[in-house]
């Protein structure tokens, strides 16, 4: 709208900077806040949760390692990951809440051992950002399905909702910078995302109709496997 779009242009560089970090910092605290108050009780799943909160605090040192690497670039940090294990975390990261909104976090995984080489901080933080997306597409419940297959070329990873899908008269602005249809959004989720999936040189689509929202990561096998 409108409005939206004199804000973004109002904000300086050093604004969009700001609300850039506040963004991707304020998610894994979240989760950090939510899971020390889980692990106040003396529980079974305390040691999950441990190993939650640790690696969310991994996520926000490499995050401010990476600003920090912005005054002093250098390449970025890629290894080989096993995705099976990647997606698994992040499905637990996120479980929790999704149970409370009734949504059913579902991965589907159709290769036996999915190496990718990548950036795992990074790519731990796209696939959070359009998890979210998809919960927060589905306020009254649904399923998030996250396909992952593998080709001899390509790495695909689907993260389909049953939410209400992208209106035809907004769809061009998603991923501009700031473009957000929640009160409380940023609108840099997609944004963030399609920059770090371009440095592994690959590529996102989104596709979307009333039934529901499908983003679909391609990123090319390199030299793994
Ligand atoms: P934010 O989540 O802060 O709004 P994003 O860049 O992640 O910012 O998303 C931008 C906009 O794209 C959202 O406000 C929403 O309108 C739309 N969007 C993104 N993912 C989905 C989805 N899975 N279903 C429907 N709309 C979506
Ligand atoms: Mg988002």
């Amino acid at each position: 709208t409108q409005e939206l779009m004199i804000k973004s242009e109002k904000l300086s560089v050093a604004g969009q900077l700001a609300a850039g970090i506040a963004h991707e910092i304020r998610n894994p605290i979240t989760s950090i806040k939510g899971f020390l108050q889980l692990m106040e009780n003396d529980i079974p799943e305390k040691k999950d949760y441990f190993e939650v909160v640790s690696s969310e605090i991994n996520r926000i040192e490499s995050i401010l390692n990476e600003l920090l690497a912005l005054a002093k670039p250098k390449a970025s940090d890629m290894e080989k990951v096993n995705l099976i294990e990647l997606v698994n975390q992040v499905v637990t990261l996120l479980n929790t809440d999704a149970i409370m909104k009734d949504i059913e976090i579902k991965p589907v995984f159709m290769c036996k051992r999915c190496m990718v080489v990548c950036d795992e901080n990074r790519i731990k933080q796209v696939f959070i950002n359009f998890i979210k997306n998809a919960m927060e597409a589905m306020p009254s419940g649904g399923k998030v399905m996250i396909e992952v297959e593998q080709s001899d070329l390509v790495t695909v990873i689907k993260f389909i909702d049953e939410g209400e899908g992208i209106p035809d008269e907004i769809a061009g602005r998603i991923g501009e910078p700031f473009f957000t249809t929640k009160s409380d959004g940023t609108g840099l989720g997609i944004m963030v995302s399609k920059q770090i999936i371009e440095n592994h040189s690959g590529k996102v689509k989104i596709s979307s109709d009333q039934s529901g929202t499908c983003v679909e990561v391609e990123i090319p096998i390199s030299y793994c496997r």
